[in-house]
């Protein structure tokens, strides 16, 4: 059986803990590899070897960093069919998919590419008297990434191209669930020139995540995650005087309006929820739609749902794979198995869809709830599966404040062709990222990605200039060089005038 360990110091490193968690196959339920979960110590050795990568990178010209970044991508690119395979394997997402996700982590590699222009500072000549003025960014020192299982290399590559692009080192610790992808990433860096140290990975469950948290070595945390571990990272690591960003859960809504195209919603709204098999940050699940048109919508959106094929990631046509684990499957079942008590309508059963693949295997089709009460369970709760909620309400102003009461605020999108509409809804969601007929509105690399209320915990987002401030600290050089007769003291603020000081009577 595959065995999957750490990624220290430039090379593989087998766990000494003793514990290790099982790596599923969803497609049939197998357990197909075994991950070794680190100890305090492992996770000690880590951020030590970081640390001593750390102080010669943050000196590496910004031209080498570059460099090692387009042979990063150019490494990650050639084994980008393998790492779909492996991400497919060990997720259960379809290869098509999984190669979307890795192009989606290009993206950032590709910004980090251009730390030069990125991490270019500001200058104001003369602020006084032959005085002037510039800022610089640094780096922090060593940063970590702690991540989810639903995107095993996009999300890390979100994190740690900027940060080694900005001068840190690097410390990952990748979902146990599917944590081959994170190798297959630190081999790339190791082939493409980075220093052993600079990047490390250490597999692990809470005790590895709790031991960085606190650990004196690390100086900013980047996690991505479920809002509660989200929250106990950010709380965590903050007070152990960390700088910190936590992106959690989401429960993204979808705004149909009266004159919406309703294909066009209707395809959006059923790729966007069952893509990935819902287990996406942005996947649309809650479609939140006027009287007007809602039985049209919810007939098309059926329509659709039952023509989707469903089986394992590998297998030619299928467009959805099963869920992650079985106990994950189970619980999004329960869901389905409860709505009816609570006042919905089983529109499209999952339990009943058919799939093509082994019995054994985590599947569940996809489900479309009707009519359903934002105070129940399905609607209230992060799902993070197959499950699309239609909540029908009578206006745009209902449908705007059910989104908006949300706890969550990561994604919202509205389908209208009223351009006043849209602007309104812009203007006024409580969310981070907005689309206009677009359902899963994530930035292209350049613009930050994240979220609002429980769905991200401190202030930068991920990637774009976000990502390049969260890795550098800033800091701001005055500097006079003389070339005429000194000024003598002066302790008053420069710029107040002379009369009105009490140490001006004293020159
Ligand atoms: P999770 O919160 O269970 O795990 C995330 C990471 O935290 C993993 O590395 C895991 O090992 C670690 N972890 C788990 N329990 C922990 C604990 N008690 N203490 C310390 N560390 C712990 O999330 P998941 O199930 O792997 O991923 C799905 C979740 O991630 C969903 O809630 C999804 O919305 C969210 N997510 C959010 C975004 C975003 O951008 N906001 C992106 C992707 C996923």
């Amino acid at each position: 059986m595959l065995h999957v360990s750490h990624y220290i110091d430039g090379k593989p490193t087998p766990g000494t803990s003793g514990r290790q968690g099982p790596v599923f196959d969803p497609a049939t339920g197998e357990q197909q590899a075994s991950v070794d979960l680190a100890s305090v110590e492992e996770v000690d050795a880590a951020v030590g070897s970081a640390r001593a990568a750390a102080a010669e990178w943050a000196e590496a010209p910004l031209s080498r960093r570059s460099q090692v970044l387009f042979e990063l991508r150019a490494q990650l690119r050639a084994r980008a069919g393998e790492l779909a395979e492996r991400i497919s394997s060990e997720h259960g997402k379809t290869v098509d998919d999984a190669r979307g996700e890795i192009s989606r982590g290009l993206e950032v590699v590709e910004l980090a590419c251009g730390i030069p222009e990125l991490s270019k500072g500001g200058y104001s000549e003369s602020v006084s008297t032959r005085v002037d003025t510039y800022s610089l960014r640094q780096p922090v020192g060593v940063a970590c990434g702690i991540t989810p299982f639903n995107f095993p290399a996009m999300v890390p590559l979100w994190m740690l191209p900027l940060a080694i692009a900005c001068g840190n080192a690097f410390v990952l610790k990748p979902s146990e669930k599917d944590p081959s992808a994170s190798l297959v990433i630190a081999e790339c860096a190791s082939e493409a020139g980075l220093p052993p140290g600079v990047l490390n990975v250490v597999q692990g469950d809470k005790v590895a995540v709790d031991a960085l948290l606190t650990h004196p070595g690390i100086d900013a945390v980047s996690f991505v995650g479920s809002t509660p571990i989200a929250r106990h990272v950010y709380e965590t690591a903050a007070a152990a005087g960390k700088r910190v960003q936590a992106l959690g859960g989401a429960k993204n809504h979808m705004i149909v309006l009266d004159d919406a195209d309703v294909d066009l919603a209707a395809d959006a709204a059923v790729s966007a929820a069952f893509g990935s098999a819902g287990e996406r940050c942005m996947a649309i699940s809650v479609a939140v739609a006027t009287d007007a048109v809602a039985d049209r919508f919810v007939e098309a959106v059926v329509a659709r749902t039952r023509r989707l094929r469903v089986g394992p990631g590998n297998g030619p046509g299928v467009e959805m794979g099963p869920l992650v684990t079985g106990e994950h499957r189970d619980r999004v079942a329960g869901y389905l198995d409860r709505a009816p008590a609570e006042g919905a309508t089983v529109a499209v059963d999952g339990r009943e869809h058919p799939f093509e693949g082994e019995a054994s295997g985590f599947f569940l089709g996809p489900t479309v709830l009707d009519h359903v009460a934002t105070t129940s369970e399905a609607y209230r709760d992060e799902v993070f599966g197959p499950l699309l909620c239609v909540v029908r309400v009578p206006d745009f102003d209902e449908a705007l404040r059910v989104v908006n009461a949300s706890p969550y605020g990561n994604g919202a999108a509205i389908f209208t062709s009223d351009g006043g509409a849209a602007r309104r809804f812009q203007h006024e969601v409580q969310a981070g990222m907005v689309g206009l007929n677009v359902p899963i509105p994530v930035p292209v690399a350049t613009y930050p990605f994240g979220g609002w209320k429980s769905s991200l915990f401190g202030d930068t987002h991920v990637y774009g200039v976000d990502g390049v401030h969260f890795y550098t600290r800033g800091k701001v050089v005055t500097a006079r060089w003389p070339e005429a007769a000194h000024a003598g003291v002066r302790l008053a603020f420069p710029g107040a005038a002379p009369s009105e000081t009490p140490s001006a009577g004293a020159r």
